[in-house]
């Protein structure tokens, strides 16, 4: 609750969480909650669009990333 600013990624002023790679203050909609990281850095980390989190793997089966190996 002692969080505040802007989404780094959306800039909307209703940051809930800290990304625990990169540090960033993102919103609940810029937010992996299963890996605890920003959309910014689940981009890095499997590709697709910062500013279109729904698209970044939500849809995909879990055993997807297996296959990056
Ligand atoms: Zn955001
Ligand atoms: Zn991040």
């Amino acid at each position: 609750m002692s969080v505040s600013g802007l989404c780094e990624v959306c800039q909307r002023p209703a940051v809930d969480h800290t990304c625990d790679r990169c540090g960033n203050l993102v919103c609940d909609r810029h937010f992996d909650a299963r890996r605890e990281i920003c959309s910014e850095c689940v981009t890095q980390i499997e590709g697709g669009d910062p500013a279109d989190p729904t698209g970044t793997g939500d849809d995909m089966p879990d055993g997807v990333d297996i296959y990056r190996f």
